[in-house]
């Protein structure tokens, strides 16, 4: 498999060559030439892969679809020591639970930092290591976050070999729970860097070093950003275990609508007939920010996967729902980023977007490269309206939109809360919102649960009242002392950090 980038730079690199670089040297993003095509057989071998021998061995098969330079034993090797039950609460590693009228919520959200950015970000960790290691290379992570990218990175990376990062963040914009996960951290291989700004300038910063190719290359910077293509390809894999998860019990046999829910905790037998054939579908709800999330699940759909619609859950920074309704892609200014209690969905441009609308064009990467690195720059947005490829996008692609507000956030977290005694995070809630106004008769709809309320805590208080549950481990944690450096939002600033701590 080779991967060429979304602004039309075809010159082919694997998937190693592209795991440790950020942006393509065009400016682009790294996309697969093509997604392989998985079929009703092939996806019924995976249901009894995930079934029978578990997530990390299902990770394996979706992987070694695009990454044909590492050998199989050793990618095996890597799932298997990333994918386990102690690091992420459950043998199901991302299990399904009902939430009501066909609703599900997929659990991405019980890894070391509590948020789905672990699903990846610890593969990343292990891949990173490894490959490194096979150099006799090192590298420097630049990192931007808003909360829990920042977390996820450094909880993969401390202590790795070969690895250190430097992680920006927007001063006093986290959550103390948050800030307190990652200021705490005392390895001597991990930075944290508060920038006086929002999340974008944050990006930007990074996007400004990434694209100064000899301090890049000079420094051996690299990213964990949700660009990394490893990082999109590791979330394929729970679109693949969400679908064999909700399909499992729902044979014909059983009576369409008969009661298939499996009672909480209960090993059923997997399959049937229906599963067979993998003819049902299910629609996604993904509460998104930098499009990364959703942009796994088209893959995913792309690859075969029977899903119906994927919609794209924003909050007040609507910028993507503008774009789905409208055709207008039109990204905001720091000035204009709503500061919302769903931060780590606080952006004002998706940087993932890109790889979608080269494959809605159909990957014209010239017309792509006029839409981001021209248009883009030059007034701030483009308009696909009138386009023909625009109506594909719900048409021929499945998407979707809606968004939440602070207020739908508070109902919905109160809702389930009084209802049926649940606790969801603000993100998750943003996304049960979006999901109920889209939810068809027949067919699975999946939200994906992306943090637990504990990370979002005041939130929480404000809708229900009650102090979310804190896995034990984060006791006291808030109280712990902090290692963080301000700086003001300024490329040259951290150019300068990042040389005098790589001697
Ligand atoms: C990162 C994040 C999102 C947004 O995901 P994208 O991949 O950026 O679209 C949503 N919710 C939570 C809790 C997150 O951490």
């Amino acid at each position: 498999m080779q991967y060429i980038s979304t602004r039309g730079d075809r010159s082919p690199k694997h998937f190693c060559d592209i795991l440790l670089e950020g942006l393509a040297p065009d400016g682009g993003l790294y996309l697969p030439e093509h997604y392989p095509q998985v079929d009703d057989a092939t996806l019924s071998r995976w249901r009894s892969v995930y079934q029978h021998q578990g997530y990390a061995e299902l990770a394996f098969e979706v992987l070694s679809l695009y990454i044909d330079d590492i050998p199989a034993a050793d990618l095996k090797a890597l799932c298997r020591k990333t994918y386990t039950a102690e690091v992420f609460g459950s043998p199901e590693i991302v299990p399904l639970r009902p939430l009501e009228n066909g609703i599900w919520l997929e659990a991405l959200s019980n890894g070391p930092t509590l948020a789905f950015k672990d699903m990846a970000m610890q593969l990343l960790g292990n891949l990173f290591e490894y490959e490194l290691a096979r150099r006799g290379e090192e590298l420097n992570i630049l990192g931007a976050t808003s909360g829990d990218t920042g977390s996820a990175a450094e909880y993969a990376m401390r202590g790795k070999r070969g690895v250190r990062v430097f992680m920006t963040s927007p001063q006093g914009r986290m959550s103390p729970f948050q800030q307190a996960q990652m200021f705490s951290l005392m390895d001597d291989n991990i930075f944290n860097i508060a920038v006086d700004g929002v999340f974008d300038d944050c990006q930007d910063m990074v996007k400004a070093v990434s694209n100064d190719l000899d301090f890049k290359r000079r420094y051996k910077i690299g990213t964990v950003n949700s660009i990394n293509w490893a990082r999109l390809l590791a979330q394929v894999v729970y679109y693949f275990a969400g679908y064999f998860q909700a399909t499992k019990t729902q044979a014909p046999t059983l009576g369409a609508g008969a009661s298939s829910l499996p009672p909480e905790g209960a090993v059923s037998p997997w399959g049937g007939a229906a599963a067979q054939h993998n003819t049902e579908k299910v629609s996604f709800t993904v509460p998104s920010g930098n499009f990364g999330n959703v942009c796994a699940g088209h893959v995913a759909r792309m690859m075969g996967l029977p899903i119906a619609r994927l919609v794209v859950a924003t909050n007040e920074n609507d910028v993507l729902d503008e774009f789905f309704k409208t055709g207008v892609y039109r990204v905001r200014s720091s000035a204009d980023t709503h500061e919302t209690s769903s931060p780590s969905m606080d952006i004002s441009k998706a940087s993932n977007f890109e790889r979608f609308v080269f494959d809605l064009l159909g990957r014209d990467g010239a017309r792509t490269k006029a839409l981001f690195g021209d248009a883009l720059a030059r007034v701030g947005f483009f308009d696909l309206e009138a386009h023909p490829a625009f109506s594909r996008a719900a048409s021929h692609y499945g998407f979707d939109s809606g968004k939440s507000t602070h207020a739908d956030r508070l109902a919905t977290i109160k809702d389930l809360y009084v209802r049926h005694g649940m606790m969801i995070d603000t993100h998750t809630a943003d996304g049960v919102k979006v999901a109920r106004e889209h939810v068809q008769a027949g067919v699975p709809m999946i939200v994906l649960e992306t943090a637990l309320p504990i990370k979002f805590a005041a939130t929480i208080v404000e809708a229900t009242g009650r102090e979310p549950d804190r896995p034990a481990r984060f006791n006291g944690i808030e109280a712990l002392p902090k290692r963080v450096v301000a700086m003001s939002a300024d490329a040259q600033a951290i150019k300068t950090f990042i040389a005098s701590h790589c001697s």
